[in-house]
C-alpha cells in the first residue's frame, strides 16, 4: 500500500491506484508552493486518494482561478487536492512519497528557474500537455530588482524579503525530512548569511516547523498560501533560503545532489552535478 504524508505526519492519505499521469511542473507558483525547482504532481481519479488523517488541519489556498491548493497548518507541505478546473481528479504530490510512477513530463519548462537546468529525456512542454485541453498560461513580467538585491515573496503576496549579500553553497537534497517538507523529489537551499537578510513585509503571517527529533531541521512558510519561506538560524547566524521563493537570480547554482542514498524511488537524476550518499563531505 502507497502511503504518503506530510513532513509533521499530521496530514496522512493512502493511494489506492496508480497515477494515470505524472508531471514534474515548473511554473513559478510551484516553485514557490514547493520552494523548490519543480513540483511533482500524480494524477488520479476521484476517489483514488482516501485520506487517513488530518483533513482539518489542511488549508486551503486558491492560486488561481482553476486551482486551489492544499497545504499542511501545522508544517506546510503540500498534501493532496482536486484537480484544476473540475472535482473529477485528484492531485498527490510524488514527493511524500517513497515509491510510485516516474515522471511523464516537465511542463512550463520556459517559466522554470534561471538556477536549474531541465536535463534527462523526458518530453518537455512550454506550458500543460496539448492532451490535458487546458489553457495556454502566461507569467506576468516583474520590474527589476535594485542593483544587488535578490527579493522573494509568496504565491499570496504578503510576506516578502530581501537579501542583499552574496549567497554561499547550494544544494539539492534528497533526504526523507526534505522529500516531504518540500512535498518535493527534493529541496533546493541556499545559505546566506543572516545578516545580509530583511523580511519587508508581513512577517506576523511567517509560521514554522521544528522536527522534534532534529537537532535543527526547521520548515518555514507563509501560513495564508504555504510557501516556502527562508528559515532564520539566529544560533548560527545563517538564513537557509529555499531557491523556489527567489524572484530573481541569486547568481549561484545547486552544486551537488545530497543525500542521494535516501533518494524517492521514482525520481531519476539526470544532470551532471556531484552525488553524495549523504550530507556534503
Ligand atoms: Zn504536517
Ligand atoms: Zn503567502
Ligand atoms: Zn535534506
Amino acid at each position: 500500500m502507497n502511503t504518503g504524508r506530510c513532513l509533521c505526519g499530521g496530514v496522512t492519505w493512502v493511494l489506492a491506484a496508480e497515477p494515470f499521469q505524472a508531471f514534474n511542473c515548473h511554473c513559478k507558483l510551484c516553485r514557490k508552493a514547493h520552494g523548490t525547482a519543480f513540483g511533482t504532481y500524480w494524477f488520479f481519479h476521484a476517489g483514488e486518494i482516501r485520506m487517513t488523517g488530518g483533513e482539518d488541519i489542511a488549508v486551503d489556498y486558491r492560486s488561481s482561478h482553476m486551482l486551489v491548493r492544499k497545504f499542511c497548518g501545522a508544517c506546510g507541505s503540500v498534501v493532496p487536492y482536486s484537480g484544476e478546473a473540475d472535482d473529477q481528479h485528484a492531485i498527490a504530490p510524488g514527493g511524500c512519497h517513497d515509491d510510485g510512477r516516474p515522471s511523464d513530463c516537465n511542463i512550463f519548462v520556459p517559466h522554470g528557474a534561471p538556477w536549474h537546468e531541465v536535463t534527462g529525456d523526458l518530453p518537455r512542454h512550454h506550458d500543460y500537455p496539448p492532451e490535458t485541453g487546458y489553457p495556454r498560461v502566461e507569467e506576468d513580467p516583474v520590474p527589476p530588482p535594485p542593483p544587488g538585491v535578490v527579493r522573494g515573496w509568496c504565491m499570496c503576496g504578503r510576506v516578502a524579503f530581501e537579501t542583499t549579500g552574496p549567497y554561499g553553497s547550494a544544494w539539492n537534497c534528497h533526504c526523507g525530512r526534505c522529500r516531504r517538507g518540500r512535498a518535493a523529489a527534493h529541496s533546493s537551499n541556499a545559505l546566506n548569511d543572516l545578516r545580509h537578510l530583511r523580511f519587508t513585509q508581513g512577517v506576523e503571517h511567517l509560521k514554522s516547523f521544528r522536527v522534534p527529533d532534529a537537532r535543527c531541521y526547521t520548515q518555514a512558510f507563509c501560513e495564508v498560501c504555504g510557501s516556502k519561506m527562508p528559515h532564520v538560524d539566529s544560533e548560527r547566524t545563517i538564513a537557509i533560503v529555499p531557491l523556489g521563493i527567489l524572484e530573481d537570480d541569486p547568481g549561484i547554482r545547486p552544486e551537488a545532489h545530497i543525500h542521494v542514498g535516501s533518494k524517492a524511488a521514482w525520481h531519476v537524476i539526470t544532470d551532471d552535478l556531484k552525488q553524495h550518499d549523504g550530507a556534503s563531505p
